[in-house]
């Protein structure tokens, strides 16, 4: 067997070079490269695509999350010093925007099940400080229930989706506007195109979706400089705009999304067939939710053994994440002696196998080669 890479992003791009080139030769035609039609055009298809009215392209994932609640700042609706819950179990983006707006990250364990923010724990970590929480939908799961939109309303909390790894996906329960896709589940969600998320660009790039017109604009406002219209500041602002190379790039991606989110639910359906081994937690597939598989993360105890077996055997493999973020260097202070056993028992027996670009019989030869495993 050839060896087979964990992601190999220059050649699944590569399938879209010929569009590719020609958008970005439109672009340099086109001579207007900030705000001009393809971000507007982007807007609309990725409004679409969440089930929103409203959708702000930015310049990340992060700066989205951020200026989510940073614009609930500006209107009142959030306080400085306002806790929010975020997942144990997360990339460290979902934290650090709530710590830049001067916002409280409370951690909530994952569920062993679903590797995400377990929902039956939301209640028990709501305090009167409490004004918001932030499901994760990690490694492409939607993390979106009954019992997460009930505590909400039942505490008048905020929901605001991280949908960095999920664009695509759905949840079983519909949201608080009626849709269950994600990116339009809460009252804002975030969105990166990072180039090596389902829907990448060749650069940083990322959105906010919401229903909620007042939020959009003042977003808009903040992403430019604070200013409504030209010359005119109304916020202290950033420069959080999505470049319109990015965003015709992304118009000819996001074509392709469905295929190649059906693509990654093939290859983890034939891994879910095909691997049997009681050494290897394989991860679930959840009733009634499109996954859309950012990542498929085994779990093993002997990880490192693993890893290098498969590595051995020409399977390479990637861990997300391995040091949970509340254990890394710059949160240890402020989470010292806070305990998430679920949390910890994923970030220390998760391995990513190769799954972007992964046919099925591909998968089902991987799974063949993990069977061989035995610590
Ligand atoms: C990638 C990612 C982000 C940040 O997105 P960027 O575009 O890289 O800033 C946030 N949250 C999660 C869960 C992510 O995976």
């Amino acid at each position: 067997m050839n060896t087979i890479p964990f992601h190999p992003l220059k050649e699944i791009n590569s399938r879209y070079k010929n569009e590719i080139k020609e958008a970005i030769s439109t672009v340099l035609d086109n001579g207007r490269y900030i705000n001009g039609r393809h971000v507007a055009e982007l807007e609309h298809s990725l409004a679409a695509l969440c089930g929103t009215r409203y959708c702000v392209a930015v310049s990340n994932g992060l700066d989205a999350l951020r200026l989510i609640l940073r614009a609930w700042l500006e209107l009142g609706v959030l306080n400085v010093g306002d806790e929010v819950i975020v997942p144990a179990n997360t990339y460290i983006a979902t934290a650090l925007a709530v710590s830049d707006c001067g916002l409280k990250p409370v951690l909530v364990d994952a569920s062993h099940t679903t590797m995400n923010l377990d929902t039956s724990l939301i209640e028990a970590a709501v305090t009167s400080r409490t004004k918001a929480v932030m499901p994760v939908h990690l490694y492409g799961t939607p993390c979106f229930d009954e019992t997460l939109k009930t505590v909400a309303a039942k505490h008048g909390l905020l929901i605001i989706e991280d949908n960095a790894q999920a664009i695509g996906a759905r949840a079983a329960a519909c949201g608080i506007n009626g849709s269950a896709l994600t990116g339009g589940l809460g009252h804002a969600a975030a969105t990166s195109f990072y180039p090596t998320k389902n829907l990448g660009a060749l650069g940083d790039a990322g959105a906010v979706t919401t229903n909620d017109e007042q939020l959009a604009e003042c977003i808009r406002a903040l992403a430019n400089y604070g200013s409504d219209r030209r010359y005119h500041n109304i916020y202290r602002g950033f420069n959080c705009r999505m470049d319109e190379l990015q965003a015709a790039i992304l118009l000819v991606k996001i074509k392709f999304l469905d295929a190649e989110n059906i693509s990654r639910n093939e290859a983890a359906l034939a891994y879910d067939r095909a691997i049997k081994n009681p050494e290897i937690e394989t991860p679930a597939f959840i009733d009634g939710t499109r996954q859309v598989w950012h990542q498929y993360v085994v779990r093993c105890q002997n990880r490192e053994k693993f890893r290098e077996y498969l590595n051995e055997n020409g399977v390479q493999t990637d861990i997300h994440y391995p040091l949970p973020f509340f254990k890394q260097p710059c949160y240890a202070e402020e989470f010292a002696g806070v305990s998430m056993p679920v949390a910890q028992s994923i970030a220390d027996k998760a391995v990513s196998l190769p799954i972007a670009g992964i046919s099925q019989d591909c998968a089902t030869k991987v799974a063949e080669v993990i069977n061989g495993f035995s610590s």
